[in-house]
């Protein structure tokens, strides 16, 4: 199957599964996973009407970014674990980051953009399933409550929801819950009505569970193998 079929594919499953949850697919925006997929892949995907995407590491997106300057409409997303180091070049690469999980990372994040006078929108990742090897911010920790206190002095970052990527299983029904978690911690966020925390976007389903995410109240949905098929191993 072609990009562009695939993509059509994954398309007609949002909207069966958003249809069968009782929601709009309008309220679900399809990423792109792109890492790892070279230049002319993803000007595939943009040719079928691709324009949201999702890469994870900074340098390889520096690299491949100059090959697809003139795709001016499409918007990148950086969704990888991130180091503070690499802020200026992320602020300059990409309009968002949807894996803030540190107070010191939207510091570093919000003088970048600061510096570039331009704004980036973010989300907090949260480490749902509590797992070690993982990056995100405990749904009950500290360092959340730190980023969501912060927001009003990060002037220069957009504050926009949650993402999380739950424990990996063969069974997509064992991530509902994880899902389910994320909702209700997003809820729980909105009614606190913190000034600058906008709490609109929920992050979350890959290829193989994007459709229970969406039952659970996704708004975007994360999805590379089922677009551009399995990923070369490095
Ligand atoms: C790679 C990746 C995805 C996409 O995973 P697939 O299983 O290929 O759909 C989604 N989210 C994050 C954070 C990723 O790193």
């Amino acid at each position: 199957m072609s990009i562009s079929e695939n993509l059509a594919a994954v398309r007609e499953r949002i909207h069966k599964a958003a249809r069968r949850a009782g929601r709009s697919s309008e309220e679900i925006a399809l990423m792109a996973v792109s890492k790892t997929q070279p230049a002319e892949r993803i000007r595939e995907a943009y040719s079928a009407g691709q324009r949201l995407f999702g890469e994870n590491r900074v340098q390889e997106f520096g690299l491949k970014a100059e090959a697809m300057q003139d795709l001016k409409d499409a918007e990148w997303h950086m969704i990888g674990h991130l180091q503070s180091n690499k802020a200026a070049r992320t602020a300059e690469l990409f309009r968002a980051v949807d894996s803030v999980d540190s107070v010191k990372l939207a510091e570093k994040l919000d003088a970048a953009a600061r510096a570039l006078g331009r704004t980036l929108e973010v989300l907090i990742e949260i480490n749902v399933g509590g797992e070690a090897a993982k990056s995100g911010v405990a749904p009950d920790s500290h360092e959340l409550e730190g980023l969501l206190l912060a927001a009003p002095r990060l002037k220069a970052l957009v504050f926009r929801g949650l993402m999380t990527v739950p424990p990996l299983t063969d069974d997509p029904q064992s991530a509902r819950p994880y899902f389910g978690k994320l909702r209700e911690l997003r809820d729980a966020i909105a009614a606190r009505k913190l000034p600058s925390v906008a709490m609109d976007e929920l992050s979350m389903g890959m290829s193989h569970d994007f459709e229970v995410a969406i039952e659970e109240g996704s708004t975007c949905v994360r999805v590379g193998t089922a677009i551009f098929g399995e990923r070369i191993k490095a």
